[in-house]
């Protein structure tokens, strides 16, 4: 229990979230360790969705905080307009010793929005500054999302959480998923023909290629409900891209640092992209930040002397750090020392094969979709916000959908955690689905 008095909790605004009704019954977390939370009134959860798929490593981890402490104390703020610093060029030189050898340069925000952000304006000034001004357009993804500020929204697609906000920036062009229901050519067909990258090749062909500058789409789209996209989706993306010159984006926010179970989706998905953009697990959630990472072809037009006048034209405050590149660097050290993407794919496995069972199992429940430690238990009826209250009120936390409800516990989850978030969803879905 909290030693003080709380202030209003409609004081503050909550992403996405009706701030009377969260009042009636306020979500306030205290505190963590490992996969578990408490709230302030000690009320105890099992964190099934790692916060916002960000905690990959747990909560409660001295040793990351005390990384912290000790660059701050060094220094906690550098100038991003004039300076870097031996935390940022330190994890810079990580990610581009993990990641294969065409990734040479890595730009560092403070969140994944702002890293699609700018994966759309160095795509186009890339185009631009090869002598190709007119590629400019973006082609994203019904279903998608890559975050909430201007092209990032726009990049997205949900409509629901763009209307509010227009006039929207124009430029952005959206074609169909390889997410199902939402696939209409598979359920014509009887089957997937990857007629979802036929669209997009369409689109690039119908907007005329001299006017695309890039793709940008997430491995597994994650707030469409969790679709693994089928085999060679990408690799035929990828070629088309090539074909076309058109860069390929891959948001990687939610799917990378080891959420599928490799470090990097592209991994499994056969193909890589020519701007990674992350952040999220990127420090576990113990620091905000993000990053883009750059295929040397598209770091190479940016790299010229003062008077060429062909740097990027952009940046953050908060971008590269100290403080967040110093904790990123450790996380990172730690995901990869202690094998805990190995632990995302075997603990994984068992969890993706324990909420099959209990989809067979519950009259309530119409399958599952995921990998690694990232999954939708899909629902029969539209019951996602009653199942998450059912669990909630046992101690799980996880993010509701319409149809479906996402769990995505830290990766570093063990066989028996698992069974205790299956025990606790089986018994709220048994509750919300009666
Ligand atoms: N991209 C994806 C796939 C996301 O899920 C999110 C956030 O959930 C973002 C981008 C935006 O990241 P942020 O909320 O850190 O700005």
């Amino acid at each position: 229990m909290s030693e003080h008095p709380l202030p209003a909790t409609s004081q503050v605004m909550i992403d996405f979230t009706q701030m009377k009704s969260f009042g009636r019954d306020p979500l306030i977390i205290e505190r963590g360790k490992g996969i578990r939370l408490w709230d302030v009134f000690g009320k105890e959860y099992i964190d099934g969705v790692s916060g916002v798929f960000t905690a990959n490593l747990g909560h409660g981890l001295d040793s990351l905080v005390d990384v912290a402490a000790e660059q701050g104390r060094k220094i906690s703020f550098s100038p991003p307009t004039m300076a870097t610093n031996p935390a940022a060029l330190a994890l810079a030189d990580l990610l581009v010793r993990i990641t294969p050898e065409q990734y040479s340069t890595v730009k560092f925000y403070s969140g994944g929005s702002e890293a699609t952000e700018n994966a759309f304006k160095l795509a186009r000034q890339y185009h631009l500054q090869r002598g190709n001004a007119r590629k400019t357009k973006i082609i994203g993804r019904y279903l998608a999302y890559h975050g909430g500020t201007g092209h990032s929204m726009v990049a997205g697609g949900h409509a629901e959480w763009k209307w509010r906000y227009e006039p929207l920036n124009t430029g952005f062009i959206h074609v169909t998923p390889p997410a199902r229901p939402g696939c209409s050519a598979c359920q014509r067909l009887g089957g997937c023909t990857l007629a979802c990258v036929d669209a997009i090749e369409e689109a690039i062909l119908r907007e005329g290629p001299q006017t695309i500058a890039a793709v940008i789409a997430e491995p597994v789209m994650m707030s469409a409900g969790v679709h693994v996209p089928p085999p060679g989706y990408f690799a035929r993306l990828r070629e088309l891209c090539d074909q076309y010159d058109v860069l390929l984006i891959h948001d990687e926010v939610i799917t990378g640092f080891g959420r599928t179970g490799t470090l990097f989706a592209s991994e499994w998905i056969g193909a890589w992209p020519d701007i990674i953009c992350c952040g999220k697990g990127i420090t576990a959630g113990y620091a905000a930040l993000s990053a883009t990472i750059l295929a040397d072809k598209v770091a190479e037009p940016f790299w010229g002397e003062h008077e060429e006048n062909i740097q990027f034209w952009g940046g953050h405050t908060y971008g590269g750090n100290p403080v967040a590149c110093a904790v990123g660097k450790a996380a990172v050290e730690m995901l990869i020392d202690r094998d805990i993407v190995g632990n995302a794919a075997r603990v994984g496995a068992y969890f993706g094969a324990g909420l099959e069972e209990l989809a067979e199992r519950l009259p309530g429940a119409k399958g599952v979709r995921g990998i690694g430690m990232l999954y939708a238990f899909v629902l029969q009826e539209h019951r996602g916000r009653a199942v998450h209250l059912a669990a909630r009120e046992r101690g799980l936390l996880f993010r509701p959908g319409p149809d479906f409800v996402v769990l995505a516990p830290p990766l570093v989850a063990t066989e028996a955690e698992i069974d205790e978030i299956l025990a606790k969803l089986e018994a709220a879905v048994i509750e919300a689905t009666a």
